[in-house]
């Protein structure tokens, strides 16, 4: 008892649901943090190293995500201890039986993370009929990775965030140097959108390695190869090293889209950019952005600066179209990149604390009108 409330605080986890079934060696875990401002949102993330503590804690971000948002959700998130690449049918199964026992939590509405995607997201909706986004555009979604939804609003929270670099002041998106950890659905269009305001890729990692090259990755050439199923290490130039020595790559704009917990008290002084833009979910401890802060490294925390898949997938559920999705997307993370940005320059605190500021009033605000508090 004590130990699963290890985590509980005043905004939850208001649930935490073990899912099992031995027959097809099913195991999952939903946890759903806080539903005072709405249905949690938050995505059915695979892998076999994923823990009740990384679902927790991706739970709560998902909460401070939708509420920074200015969304009318909650947060929530699903864990299934199995590799993301069993062949299709054995996924296929897995998934549908998740849904299955998933059917009553009407207060959850499921989506995609690391190792599903929308075919798995038209499974669910075939399986239990509603409260899934993320489907595929045939079944009435929006394909949030094919349009690159949550790397367009890393793109404006990083536009937002240039001038208030202080080290040095200021630079431009045009020539910056970028590398990316992980170049999956975030990372390659995180590429893509920057390269387009022409600044330049100098490094890149996915699980099997890293590549560096100063003079610039052709950044399509790099799409190319992957999507062709090779790693970031077969881009012919460049120089290849293991995945982790993305951390200490020389650049201008770090952006983890990878796993949590990249950069921590270990590893931090490697980093030598001058902004970081969380891609990912909870990539650094606190301990790390603290000290990046503290060196004048501006840290865009990630329920800012990834909410665009987030609010991407909340627009699907209003039925909504991508068009439209784009617009509310680049409109809310400019809108909150500032809003944390000034809090956090004006009263010299973190822009962590300044988005958990932000945030946490909504949820609080949201919890007194309740009978209970975060459900
Ligand atoms: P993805 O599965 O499409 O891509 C992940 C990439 O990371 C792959 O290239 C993989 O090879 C690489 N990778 C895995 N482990 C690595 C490691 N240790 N070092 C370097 N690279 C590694 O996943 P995605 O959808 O791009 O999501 C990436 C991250 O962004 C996750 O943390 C996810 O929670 C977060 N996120 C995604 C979305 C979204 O819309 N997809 C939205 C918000 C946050």
């Amino acid at each position: 008892m004590a130990d699963i409330l290890r985590f509980a605080d005043n905004l939850g986890p208001a649930k935490i649901i073990q899912v099992y079934e031995p027959t097809i060696d099913l195991k999952a875990v939903l946890v759903i943090d806080n539903i005072a401002m709405g249905p949690a949102i938050g995505g059915i993330r695979m892998a076999p190293d994923v823990s009740i503590d990384e679902c927790i804690r991706l739970a709560r971000t998902m909460t401070l995500k939708n509420a920074a948002a200015g969304l009318s959700h909650g947060g929530g998130k699903t864990v299934v201890y199995a590799d993301a690449k069993v062949p299709r049918p054995e996924k296929e199964r897995l998934i549908r039986a998740l849904a299955s026992a998933l059917r009553n939590f009407p207060e959850y509405v499921m989506g995609p993370d690391m190792g599903t995607d929308e075919e798995c997201m038209a499974w669910i909706k075939d399986e239990i009929g509603h409260n899934v986004t993320g489907l595929p555009a045939e079944s009435g979604g929006i394909p949030i990775d094919q349009i690159g939804a949550t790397a367009w609003g890393l793109r404006h929270a990083i536009e937002v965030a240039l001038p208030y670099c202080t080290c040095p002041v200021g630079f431009s998106l045009a020539q910056a140097r970028v590398a990316i950890q992980g170049f999956g659905a975030v990372g390659m269009n995180a590429a893509r959108f920057l390269a387009e305001q022409k600044a330049i890729l100098v490094g890149a990692a996915d699980s099997q390695g890293s590549v560096y090259d100063p003079d610039g990755i052709d950044v399509n050439k790099l799409i190319r190869l992957k999507e062709a199923g090779k790693s970031v290490i077969d881009y012919p130039d460049g120089e290849k090293s293991d995945r982790d020595a993305i951390v200490g790559f020389e650049c201008d704009i770090w952006i983890p889209a990878a796993r949590p917990d990249v950069v921590t008290e270990k590893n931090m002084e490697r980093l030598k950019a001058k902004l970081v833009v969380e891609g990912a979910n909870i990539p650094l401890t606190e301990g790390a952005e603290k000290y990046l802060h503290d060196k004048g490294v501006l840290c865009i925390p990630d329920f800012i600066a990834n909410s665009g898949g987030v609010i991407c997938a909340a627009m699907e559920y209003r039925g909504k179209i991508e068009s439209e999705a784009m617009e509310v997307i680049e409109k809310k993370v400019r809108t909150n990149t500032r809003l944390v940005l000034e809090e956090s320059r004006l009263k010299k605190i973190t822009p962590r604390e300044a988005a958990m500021n932000l945030a946490v009033t909504r949820v609080e605000k949201a919890m007194s009108f309740k009978r209970w508090s975060i459900y």
